[in-house]
């Protein structure tokens, strides 16, 4: 059964089996609640590996996010061993064993679904449902890619590879298991997942997995809303968020998830790309690297502005007044980006408060600088605004001006506030990203947004 070459063949048949001397994996950086689920459910009889991104990071030195198990126990069956476990997921039934905060989820083996009785169901090429047990040699083929196909073993500590994931990793090379169109169509999900894998481990995509991409991207739109606004936030909140967006775009994958922004995009302005998403994205990574905290709100205003800007700056042509024309432009665009990804309320809301504040913003006479400060999205909104400006949309003047009014006293932000400061309507792009100078809008800034200061 074991083969000991790394170029043995392999098949479902004969895994490459590594001993505990012969792989890197060590007890010590694994979580000790994966652990405590891996040996309970060996003592009581059962099989049980981690498998998945646990095992693939921990190869390739990176500390894994979470730890997954797989097991030959039922779900009803792992239940009744911890008693802190909740089943959940009908379309994919699943374990949960809790910690505390941390949760390992346990997954029973899958089987190929070939028997009369087997829970799964096939649509149209993709599978919407599966409940069907096997081996763990059935469950390593229906895995996405052979680098999450890797098996330990907690019997015997050592390795387990049916698909060839050992090779990849050591290579750097991301292969769909199995025929990669097939594979795409029973999950187009696996597409993102394939750039998400890409960025993250900064892996090559291997031809036949990548050819796919670029054609299959309409299928995205059978995928359930809310599942992609979940998988995008783990592939633009990871810290690789602009490599990600450019990959998406890159394999026209982006203009099925968000088909307004993408028209935008792909238009330039007065003869400058547009480089907002971009710079925000950019922005977002940073902020992931530097421990600092990120909001999906922020993250999705960022995504959706543009097209907001546009039908914004449309409805202010036709005389609408800002407030109104703002609350109609978001709601245009959102209620064609709900059906594709489902922002949920909580981020939806706050996401359009950002967009409701920017024209308030312009407003930096009397007494509105000082209330606007105190709204609880003020400082979201004034992130919000810097980035516009860096992205050359927004008026660098007025964005520097929020900056000081934060950092000035009382007495300072009276000055700032009398007289000086006019009412604006916002302007067209006033120059370039990159040129750091000329103002093309004819009206001095510095004299409307100092205020004397
Ligand atoms: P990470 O947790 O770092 O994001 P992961 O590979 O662990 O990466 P999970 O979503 O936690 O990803 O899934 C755990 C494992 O389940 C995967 O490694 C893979 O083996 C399998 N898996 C997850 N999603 C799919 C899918 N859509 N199709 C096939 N297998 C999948
Ligand atoms: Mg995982």
């Amino acid at each position: 059964m074991q083969a000991t070459h790394p170029e043995a063949p392999r098949s479902a048949q004969t895994p490459l089996i590594v001993p505990r001397a012969e792989h890197s994996i060590s007890r010590a950086n694994i979580s000790e609640y994966a652990l405590k689920v891996l040996c309970k459910l060996k003592q009581e009889g059962f099989a049980a590996h981690l498998v998945g991104g646990g095992v693939r990071d921990l190869l390739l030195g990176h500390e894994p996010k979470d730890f997954d198990v797989a097991t030959d126990a039922t779900p009803e069956q792992v239940r009744a061993v911890f008693r802190n476990c909740r089943l959940i997921g009908r379309r994919f039934r699943l374990a949960h064993v809790h910690f505390g905060r941390e949760i390992i989820e346990v997954a029973t083996f899958r089987g190929t679904g070939a028997d009369d009785d087997a829970d799964r169901h096939v649509e149209n090429g993709m599978i919407v449902r599966d409940n069907s047990y096997g081996s763990i040699a059935e469950d390593a083929l229906r895995r996405d890619f052979t680098i999450n196909a890797l098996y330990y073993d907690i019997s015997n500590f050592s390795l387990i590879d049916y698909a060839g994931g050992l090779e990849d990793i050591r290579t750097g090379q991301l292969r769909l298991i199995g025929d990669p169109e097939r594979r795409y169509r029973e999950d187009p999900v696996r597409m993102l997942r394939a750039i998400r894998f890409a960025c993250k481990l900064g892996f090559r995509v291997e031809p036949q997995t990548e050819r796919p991409l670029f054609e299959l991207g309409a299928l995205l739109g059978d995928i359930a809303a809310a599942r992609l606004f979940d998988e995008l936030i783990k592939m633009f909140h990871t810290g690789y968020g602009l490599n990600t967006f450019e990959k998406l775009r890159h394999y026209g994958l982006f203009g099925h998830l968000f088909p307004d922004t993408d028209a935008c995009l792909a238009q330039e302005e007065q003869s400058f790309p547009i480089t907002f998403v971009s710079r925000g994205l950019a922005n977002t990574d940073q902020r992931i690297l530097g421990d600092k905290p990120v909001a999906p709100f922020f993250l999705y205003a960022v995504l959706l502005w543009e097209p907001v800007r546009r039908r914004y700056e449309q409805l202010l042509a036709k005389g609408v007044e800002e407030a109104g024309a703002m609350e109609q432009a978001a709601s245009e665009v959102c209620a064609r980006e709900q059906p594709l990804v489902c922002i949920p309320k909580r981020y939806s809301l706050p996401m359009r408060e950002i967009w409701a504040l920017q024209p308030r913003l312009l407003q930096c006479d009397g007494k509105r600088p000082t209330r606007l400060i105190g709204h609880p999205r003020f400082r979201a909104a004034y992130d919000f605004l810097v980035l516009r400006a860096e992205a050359g949309e927004a008026d660098q003047d007025l964005a520097d001006w929020w900056t000081r009014f934060q950092e000035a006293d009382g007495t300072q932000r009276t000055t700032m506030t009398e007289g000086g400061a006019k009412r604006q309507r916002p302007r067209k792009r006033r120059h370039g990203p990159e040129s750091g100078s000329g103002d093309h809008s004819g009206v001095s800034t510095t004299e409307v947004f100092d205020g004397g200061a």
